[in-house]
């Protein structure tokens, strides 16, 4: 690359996946000396021509390259147990340890006994390599991935609902839509991207109508014409009660109904039981608010849902996802332009991992391990025996925590994630991985709160180190160049998992001597799948850009003409190709082409306040931080924009215990207790109060949100309930 060349990439952060672009930027002496200093460093922009983004970004992918330099680790690390200091080791001394120990579980305890917790941050090359490795050669579904506590419940209900995996919309649906329904996401700040194109629309065309439902006035809530700010838990009652209304006025889409659904008079049966007043009762809004957004959603000619953790980070997290596309399904407002359900992913390639299969219940190309035919296809593809892939789930995030405990998991590889401050009941959590007999952490950097629980630490290259693809929200695969050399002895996290295998006798199966060639044989995988990505390569996605599934291999061009859709905004540029959306032709992924609505009454929290514990404790993102910090902690505009965490609480329930703004509270669960100073705000509803979710032990003392939150899961997804539990409230 010469100096004026930039790398076409993505960010790395969320699941919008902006395209940026990279150029060298010579770095000056701050003391204002005019030297030019040693050492590179990066000047990121937006990619005006990545069509999901067109050229915009914030402050996550515009500082994203300040980290690339800052606390990395540079070179395998071991130590024989957890009070031990680490000392330095050579790639072949750390991956012969790893080897022998997983031989050592396998021969003792069986291939179950070894997993794999990976994560959204990933490219698909490197899950693919997991899969194959874990499941394929190893015979176990061991591999997990933060996923399961990001979207596992939206797989879920789009499977059960529309047959398969997939958001069926597009982001020009955001400029397209008349009546927008965002349910559990405060897109403003986690997913801003997107957001800022449906703002321009929507304060652009007066008759469309923006609806919010969180129980704070997020920065979301603020542009909305409708915020329903429901008690937490009550989302089912209120998706329920909109839909006894359109039943009841008759607003639905009858011909849609008989040709491309079931299950339609049980569905009818259930919302007799969610009248309008019983709803705004139990949902803490008015009745005409209700019928407000009934009347918006039985009016509107497109009417596109969005939804993220509030939705699925819930215990009944794929009923939820169902109850919306319920609405979508008795309105017909699916597989057209402006109109359908559309889940806003939360990692950059939650959706390229789902692809690859990973999840413990998952295999490549939206397979199941639960089906036999999808089991042996993968098993003929990979030259495995048959019946090698287990029927059986694997071991979910938190079964991996609970087979600690019970000494059933003897090794532990995690892989680009920080779990001793993303996973609930966090004390529970750190007791469990201080008993691992075999911890792998790779990561690129050090120190972070998990590496305290590793036995190994092996330094894995990062964004802009390597390359590989990567999909985002609307299905569109963006290959993310490398333009720079890892540090120190960092490698890509496929070539390390590769080389294990290679080391444990599947050198057959590993023949890759590129991230491309990894992705030419995975494709194939995809090949008739609703994911087909069978037409795309590394070569074709840098010469193209980035292209949305599917795109299968017979594809010559786009051929995609019942999805053209006019150009809202002619200020924006000219997407390239036109987008491309699923389910236009109404036959739905099942087997007999039809949706199934479901039938599910509102459960509500799986840990309600009670007199012992009065308040709902909910919790969330900051706009400038990524998750628990590995990366955003480390760079100074974001640190100062986010210095410290707090917490949210009515000014009536801050009198009622005696406090007021900066005043610290310490925060009891029945798990743990952290604490934090005080924001005194009508933006939270009086009984729920509000922490971030960012700061682990290294960023903060005693700030951390997942000590006081529970396990419990979504029964279908296995998803935790991350998003609220029962709290007292003491003052300091
Ligand atoms: Fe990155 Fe998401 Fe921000 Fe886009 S919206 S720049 S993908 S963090």
């Amino acid at each position: 690359m010469t100096a004026v060349d930039s790398t076409k990439t993505l960010c790395p952060y969320c699941g919008v996946g902006c395209g940026l672009e990279v150029l060298p930027s010579p770095q000056f002496d701050q003391a204002g000396s005019g030297q030019e200093l040693s050492g590179q460093s990066w000047k990121v922009r937006g990619d005006r021509a990545h069509p999901s983004s067109q050229g915009m970004v914030c402050v996550k992918g515009a500082t994203v390259a300040e980290a690339l330099n800052r606390d990395r680790l540079l070179y395998p690390m071991i130590r024989d147990s957890l009070n031990d200091k680490f000392r330095r080791a050579s790639w072949d001394q750390a991956l012969e340890l790893i080897t022998a120990r997983i031989q050592t579980v396998r021969s003792t305890q069986g291939s179950d006994g070894v997993c794999m917790y990976g994560s959204g941050q990933l490219q698909t090359e490197d899950y693919y390599i997991a899969q194959k490795l874990l499941k394929g050669c190893l015979g176990t579904n061991n591999f997990d991935s933060n996923s399961r506590l990001c979207m596992s419940s939206t797989v879920a209900g789009y499977v059960q609902s529309l047959g398969s995996d997939g958001p069926p919309c597009c982001y020009e649906d955001l400029e397209l839509t008349d009546c927008v329904f965002l349910i559990g996401t405060n897109a403003a700040e986690c997913h801003p991207i997107s957001f800022n194109r449906l703002q321009k629309h929507h304060k652009k065309n007066p008759h469309v109508k923006m609806v919010v439902v969180d129980p704070r006035r997020t920065k979301t809530a603020e542009d909305a014409d409708l915020h329903l700010a429901i008690h937490p838990g009550t989302d089912i009652d209120l998706l329920n009660g909109i839909a006894h209304l359109l039943l009841r006025w008759d607003c639905v889409d009858a011909d849609f109904i008989a040709n491309h659904t079931e299950g339609f008079s049980e569905f009818q049966e259930v919302i007799q039981h969610y009248s309008p007043d019983v709803v705004a009762e139990r949902c803490g809004i008015s009745m005409s608010d209700l019928e407000t957004a009934a009347r918006w959603w039985a009016e509107s000619n497109r009417v596109l849902s969005l939804w993220s953790m509030g939705v699925s980070q819930s215990s009944e997290g794929t009923a939820k996802v169902r109850a919306i596309i319920n609405l979508h399904l008795m309105t017909g407002q699916i597989g057209k332009v402006g109109a359908g359900p559309f889940s806003l992913t939360g990692q950059p390639n939650a959706m390229g991992g789902r692809e690859a299969g990973g999840l413990c219940n998952l295999l490549p190309g939206y397979r199941h391990v639960k089906f036999l035919e999808q089991r042996a296809e993968v098993e003929q593809f990979w030259g495995v025996p048959a019946g090698q892939i287990s029927s059986n789930w694997g071991r979910t995030a938190w079964d991996i925590i609970t087979g600690l405990e019970t000494d059933e998991v003897g090794l532990l590889w995690i892989v680009a994630t920080n779990p001793a401050v993303s996973l609930p009941d966090l004390e529970r959590v750190k007791a469990a991985l201080w008993r691992s007999p075999f911890t792998i952490q790779q990561d690129a950097y050090y120190p972070t709160e998990t590496a305290k629980f590793a036995h190994v630490l092996l330094p894995a290259a990062q964004w802009g180190e390597k390359t590989g693809t990567m999909t985002n929200s609307e299905r569109t695969v963006t290959l993310c160049q490398a333009f720079c050399l890892p540090p120190g002895e960092a490698r890509p996290d496929w070539e390390i998992i590769a080389e294990v295998g290679c080391r444990l006798g599947f050198a057959d199966k590993f023949p890759f001597i590129s991230s491309a060639e990894v992705f030419a044989e995975y494709v194939q995988l995809t090949q008739g799948r609703v994911c087909d990505m069978s037409g795309l390569s590394h070569d074709r996605l840098r010469q193209e850009g980035p292209l949305q599934w599917p795109c299968p291999k017979e594809e010559s061009g786009i051929k995609v003409a019942e999805n053209l859709a006019p150009i809202p905004d002619q200020s924006l540029p000219k997407a390239a190709k036109p987008a491309k959306r699923l389910y236009t032709d109404h036959q739905f992924s099942s087997a007999d082409g039809r949706a199934r609505f479901s039938a599910d009454h509102s459960r509500g929290l799986a840990e309600p306040p009670d007199a012992a514990y009065p308040f709902v404790l909910t919790t969330g993102r900051l706009y400038g931080h990524w998750h628990t910090q590995t990366r955003t902690g480390r760079i100074e505009k974001i640190r100062r924009m986010h210095p410290n965490p707090f917490l949210e609480i009515h000014p009536r329930d801050a009198a009622k215990i005696g406090v007021e703004d900066h005043s610290i509270i310490e925060v009891r669960s029945r798990r743990g207790v952290a604490r934090f100073p005080a924001k005194v705000t009508t933006a939270i509803a009086p009984g729920t109060v509000f922490v971030p979710i960012h700061w682990g032990e290294l960023w903060a003392d005693q700030a951390e949100a997942n000590a006081m939150t529970h396990e419990r899961s979504c029964p279908d997804s296995k998803q935790p309930e991350l998003k609220a539990c029962a709290v007292q409230l003491t003052p300091i």
